[in-house]
């Protein structure tokens, strides 16, 4: 069965959106035959509505962030629900709007997390094959309390880049030096990690998405205990606020470049110019390069022009 044989049409244009706008995350890991027809579907699917957001398709699945008005994003969901592929596909909600992103985007891309190893991972219709046990965001607390109880303490490992971890992160979290994704994969095959071996392990990401990959990667490689935290930083911090473990704020990848969960959020980041306590992000001034620094308000208005540290080699002096 191709997956353009059972694409279901798209839903009629909604006459007038409006209301509160909502946001919708979510990711499903499962092989797809013809991604580039599911691409067009969903491409169609998501103008019809007027959404705007990130979706990517792979012959490994679907990740996506979209959003607009409430009714708009639910009709979207129901809609995306209606492939055999993506039966009851668990969506993460946040406020937002369209006005949130710039733009739709909606690509074909060899991986859905782009680790630069497509050939790396196996899917099936389960999943990633091989990936970390899911930890309910919930049952957390219940294993660390366990685990230390036994000696073994639980370490936190942040499947996100170096950037997103400087403003929020777990508790004593292990920080791989990642730039990008990749890196994640370097920190993991140069044995970087190699001293969490035996230790029970918790990774964590934004979403839960690239944990799938992650906790695979590191289990392939021999480590004995893998959890992933399921539905990452999102759900944890809906259910525990900064109560918990979890310290700071979330970077997102949308208009609000990061959230916090509650008033009490701590401010963990340093501006990378004046080293003042900032949780502010800032995008490179070269238009073309998508790097996020951490940087006050103040230090962004007095330097209009900062450029990150690999734009900044690449410049002739
Ligand atoms: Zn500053
Ligand atoms: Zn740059």
């Amino acid at each position: 069965m191709t997956a353009s044989a059972s694409a279901p049409a798209a839903p009629t244009p909604l006459p007038s959106p409006g209301g509160p706008g909502r946001i919708a995350l979510y990711y499903r890991f499962t092989p797809l035959a013809d991604p580039e027809a599911v691409r067009l579907w969903q491409r169609t699917l998501a103008v019809s509505l007027g959404l705007t957001g990130r979706i990517i398709v792979s012959p490994q699945g679907i990740n996506g962030t979209v959003g607009g008005p409430a009714e708009a994003v639910k009709r979207y969901v129901r809609g995306t629900r209606e492939h055999p592929a993506f039966r009851g596909l668990e969506v993460k909600w946040s406020d937002g709007s369209a006005a949130d992103f710039p733009r739709l985007s909606v690509r074909v891309r060899p991986e859905l997390v782009a680790f630069g190893a497509p050939e790396r991972i196996r899917v099936d219709e389960h999943g990633v094959v091989g990936t970390g046990e899911h930890l309910p965001a919930d049952q957390l607390h219940a294993l660390v309390a366990e685990r230390a109880a036994e000696g073994r303490p639980v370490r936190f490992l942040d499947g996100r880049n170096s950037v997103e971890a400087a403003i929020g992160r777990f508790e004593d979290a292990v920080i791989p030096a990642a730039h990008t994704t990749r890196d994640l994969l370097e920190a993991v095959d140069s044995g970087s990690l190699d001293h969490l071996k035996d230790q029970p392990v918790v990774t964590y990401c934004t979403g839960g998405v690239r944990c799938e990959v992650l906790s695979a990667l590191l289990k392939d490689r021999g480590f004995s205990e893998v959890y992933q935290l399921d539905g990452g930083i999102v759900r944890y911090g809906e259910a525990h606020g900064d109560a918990g473990l979890w310290h700071g704020r979330l970077a997102v990848f949308d208009r609000r470049l990061s959230l916090a969960f509650t008033d009490g959020a701590e401010t963990l980041g340093r501006c990378v110019t004046c080293g003042g306590a900032t949780s502010h992000l800032a995008n490179c001034a070269d238009p073309a390069c998508t790097t996020l620094q951490v940087r006050c308000p103040d230090c962004v208005a007095a330097h209009p022009d900062h450029v990150c540290p690999r734009c900044l080699e690449r410049t002739p002096a």
